[in-house]
């Protein structure tokens, strides 16, 4: 069954890419002026600390499909995503970034396959060759991690936010209350059928990435306890095998002292030992730790961003179908 053409939403989220803007927004422009449809930009500034906000008013009163939202600070991009997510109103929405990494042109051919009744249409990355080893490593092994226990939802690895969403798809992305948002997972979660593009992803434009080691351990830990909970179990299975290995030797011990009398030695014994099992607590107390820190952010049940400004029209609510 083809879609009717209706009306499309891009969604991007900016953190200081004032310098990026002007060259992303005329190409966003052209491209979707070429399809014939109805659409809107919404831009979500992501608390910049440079010029992004400014900028942003002067495309929303020069071109008023041209929306933006500003948050009250810097939230992160997962939370950027869902500030937009929440506000567009088009039947289709694109995620992308604002640095030009995600090419504008790619989104016809996203359209296409969403008119052929496909529901999400994720861009995945042919290779990574571009990105430092440990990077790939990590992210490799992450993945690996990720979807160890998973059989029913597989997160696809190489593929980043730069998607189209069927409406369908945005109403149950917005539908999922955690605080704790992993987008890629929750891509993944809510299911609907999906398609992937191969793309090659093109250099930053200006500026640099915001992820470094920090943020990008930080997101991965975030992902492992929205997803997973055999950390948890890894934890207890650890420590009934050392409590078992710590019992025989403890058996040995004793035998020995029985059959052979005592001796005194084993100081290594004691120290390697002492390490090990301290080790391996503060390990488990730390996993522990880690879904209870999560826990205490969900109960909380704060909003996810704060919204201090919206600046132009965009489509008209109920997504400019006539
Ligand atoms: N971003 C954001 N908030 C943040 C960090 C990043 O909205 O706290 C946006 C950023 O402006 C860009 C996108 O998220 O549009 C991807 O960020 P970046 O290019 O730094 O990440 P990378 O491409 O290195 O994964
Ligand atoms: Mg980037």
């Amino acid at each position: 069954m083809e879609r009717l053409c209706s009306s499309i939403s891009l969604v991007i989220p900016c953190y200081n890419e004032a310098d990026n803007l002007d060259a992303l927004l005329a190409r966003c422009v052209a491209t979707l002026n070429t399809l014939g449809m109805v659409w809107e930009i919404v831009l979500v500034d992501d608390g910049s600390r440079d010029n992004t906000a400014l900028q942003l008013a002067h495309w929303s009163v020069r071109e008023p499909r041209v929306r933006a939202l500003l948050l009250s600070r810097n939230f992160g991009k997962e939370a950027a995503l869902s500030a937009g997510l929440d506000a567009a109103r088009g039947q289709a929405v694109v995620l992308m970034d604002a640095d030009l990494q995600h090419e504008p042109e790619l989104v016809p051919t996203m359209l296409q396959r969403w008119k052929h009744g496909i529901d999400v249409v994720y861009a995945r990355r042919r290779d990574r060759s571009d990105e430092p080893w440990f990077k790939r490593t990590f992210t490799r092994l992450f993945y690996r991690m990720l979807n160890a226990t998973h059989p029913r939802v597989t997160i696809p690895a190489d593929a980043g936010d730069f998607r189209l969403l069927d409406r369908h798809v945005v109403d149950a992305l917005k539908s999922l209350p955690e605080h704790n948002r992993f987008m890629k997972g929750m891509y993944a979660w809510v299911g609907f059928r999906s398609e992937e593009l191969p793309y090659t992803p093109k250099a930053r434009a200006s500026g640099q990435s915001h992820y470094n080691l920090h943020s990008l351990v930080s997101l991965s830990l975030s992902g492992m306890t929205a997803f997973t909970t055999w950390p948890l179990r890894a934890s207890s299975v650890l420590g009934v095998n050392l409590a078992l290995l710590a019992f025989g030797y403890g058996g040995y011990l004793v035998l020995d002292y029985w059959l052979f009398g005592a001796e005194v030695s084993g100081w290594t014994t004691i120290v390697v030992s002492t390490m090990l099992f301290s080790g391996v607590q503060l390990l488990s107390l730390g996993v522990l730790g880690e879904y209870i820190a999560r826990i205490y952010e969900e109960v909380k049940g704060r909003p996810l961003y704060i919204v201090h400004r919206h600046l132009g029209e965009g489509l008209p609510q109920g997504g400019g179908i006539t």
